[in-house]
């Protein structure tokens, strides 16, 4: 059975996003912790969140993906910024603790003009003072389309966060079908290639979801503009490829093409076809 979902909002909470998911097909879903480009976080509704569990349990849905705002700069030159990225993911875990055993995304960062290096160090500091040996979540550092001076372009500096972090069984990856391909790696023709290297710099096993989307731009150009899936650069054939691949079509998908629900609708049911794996 494929596991797969769509970026849903919470908006009107987290009970609504369940039966939204349930409307459009979806046996899982992806959700911001708080508003994508502020910081505010509504108290948590027990109750709703009680209800969200409950359909979550009765359909039989796979892994939560909770996304982190994207203006969280955790390798920020100024250190204030770098505290309100470490006080709002530590708020989210918290959070996510009425959510246990799923997982929580960030984008690891930009390190403008301090190098790649400097905000290696930086964003695993954070991690070393944010993660806790008890939580029921596990963090994972998105793949990067390497826009900027965004840290987490290459698999070798997703291996390199890791490394520093203590608490490294709290940590996985969420790999960007339209990032890793913007960022150069050829998951059109060479997708085993791409895996072998993912397994041998990074490790397979700390690849926990995918976010499934297509590409406004070719292999390379580093840009980050996603695209409907079979409607870009990367095509349906390749995506296919990739939700039937051995290494991972076990794991939860997560769509964030520009669609409203009936286009996250038609895209759950064209994969959901085309889907021919165990
Ligand atoms: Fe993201
Ligand atoms: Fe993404
Ligand atoms: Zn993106």
């Amino acid at each position: 059975m494929l596991t797969i979902g769509s970026h849903l909002s919470v908006s009107k909470g987290y009970a609504a996003m369940g039966k939204d998911a349930l409307k459009i097909g979806a046996n899982t879903l992806q959700f911001f912790s708080r508003n994508p480009r502020g910081t505010k976080a509504k108290a948590i509704d027990e109750k709703d969140v009680a209800a969200f569990r409950q359909i979550c349990e009765e359909n039989h849905f796979g892994t939560l993906l909770c996304h982190a705002p994207y203006i969280l700069n955790a390798c920020s030159a100024d250190p204030a910024l770098r505290e309100l990225a470490r006080d709002t993911m530590a708020d989210d875990l918290a959070r996510m603790e009425y959510l246990p055993g799923n997982l929580y995304n960030f984008h690891p960062g930009s390190h403008v003009k301090q190098g790649a290096e400097a905000g290696i160090e930086m964003i695993a500091d954070m991690l070393n003072s944010i993660l806790k040996p008890d939580q029921h979540t596990t963090v994972l550092l998105e793949t990067m389309a390497g826009k900027g001076s965004e840290v987490g372009r290459s698999f070798e500096e997703l291996a390199a966060i890791i490394d520093r972090v203590e608490l490294k069984d709290k940590m996985g990856i969420c790999l960007d079908t339209c990032h890793v391909h913007d960022g150069g790696y050829d998951i059109i023709n060479q997708l085993d290639h791409v895996l072998d290297e993912f397994d041998r710099i990074i490790g397979i096993e700390r690849l926990k979801a995918i976010h499934l989307n297509d590409s406004k731009n070719p292999c390379g150009s580093h840009k980050d503009r996603h695209e409907k899936i079979g409607e870009g650069c990367i095509g349906i054939e390749a995506l296919v490829r990739v939700i039937n691949h051995p290494l991972l079509c076990h794991l939860p998908f997560y769509l964030e093409t520009p669609n409203e629900l009936p286009g996250y609708a038609r895209e759950i049911e064209l994969l959901r076809n085309a889907y021919t794996a165990e």
